[in-house]
């Protein structure tokens, strides 16, 4: 099976499929491809007839040039993970012509202010960029299901917004945050870290532990408290954000409400290197 590198060849393999109204499941990656990727497209393919993988790192997403720059790039060890889980995968790496057609842009998205919270608040336009890329895919793939990782939680909902006020027919599946055996959440971003910074970043889900802990019994505020207060403890660490927030609005939790569901959410630098995680506090 070839690489796809354009929608039309690609869409060339999924007519039959969708003639026969075969169910596509759908995974889009940004490559430098990980276990957790590699969860998803499992879960894609015991869910449906045809797996279509996407690697695509997405420009209009990247709030700073340098971070786009730097972003890891490697389609031919991507392909053959790939290949070594299951032959028949699909995999569509177009080129930003293909995506873009020299109009390189984001579309302005409205998702009932999800974007303002967190990575929207430190991240100018990143959802923008997420939606453009999320649903120009959707339209070239049409997808039955599309899975989304849990690891970023703000991104699923945001999907789930876009495609309920889009009327896109796709089922969005989320899944479970893969974890290294320290409890770091994989993240293609890893790979940049020294062997000594990937080793002191299993603080990060250990004090998201810690914070669920705390929360059957103390406030979000005296949490946040605790979290910001332990972060000025480790030197080598940034703390850019730890918040607790409601899991469908994503407010910040002012005062807990019964039957609402809430999660902690956190991102930090390391050595430069940027990192998201988040917990249920269920
Ligand atoms: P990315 O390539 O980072 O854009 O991620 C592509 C998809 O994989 C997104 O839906 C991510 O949420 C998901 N993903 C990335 N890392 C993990 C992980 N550690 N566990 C589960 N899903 C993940």
């Amino acid at each position: 099976m070839p690489v796809f590198q354009t929608q039309k060849t690609l869409q060339i393999e999924l007519s039959q499929a969708l003639n026969q109204s075969k169910k596509i499941g759908f995974v889009p990656t940004m490559g430098a491809l990980h276990q957790g990727h590699l969860s998803l497209l499992e879960q894609a393919l015991s869910e449906n007839e045809i797996t279509v993988l996407s690697i695509f790192v997405n420009p209009t997403q990247f709030n700073n040039a340098d971070d786009l720059k730097k972003y890891p790039r490697t389609l031919e060890k991507d392909v053959a993970l790939v290949r070594k889980l299951n032959e028949n995968i699909l995999i569509y790496a177009p080129s930003v012509t293909d995506i873009y057609e020299g109009n390189t842009l984001s579309d302005s998205f409205d998702y009932d202010g999800l974007e303002h919270q967190m990575e929207g608040k430190h991240r100018p336009g990143h959802f923008d960029g997420v939606g453009t890329i999320v649903k120009k895919l959707f339209e070239i793939v049409k997808p039955t299901n599309a899975y989304f990782g849990e690891k970023d939680f703000q991104q699923l909902q945001i999907v789930r917004k876009l495609v309920a006020k889009h009327k896109i027919p796709v089922n969005i599946i989320p899944c479970k945050i893969y974890r290294e055996p320290s409890g770091l959440a994989m993240s293609s971003r890893n790979e940049h870290l020294s062997e000594n910074a990937r080793n002191e970043s299993k603080l990060i889900h250990k004090i998201l532990l810690e914070a669920k802990e705390k929360f059957m019994l103390k406030s979000a505020q005296e949490v946040t408290k605790f979290v910001v207060r332990d972060f000025k403890k480790h030197k080598n660490f940034t703390l850019e954000y730890f918040e607790i927030a409601e899991e469908e609005t994503l407010l910040t939790c002012k005062r807990k409400i019964k039957n609402k569901n809430y999660r902690a959410f956190i991102a930090v630098f390391i050595e430069n290197i940027r990192l998201i995680d988040n917990i249920s506090l269920k």
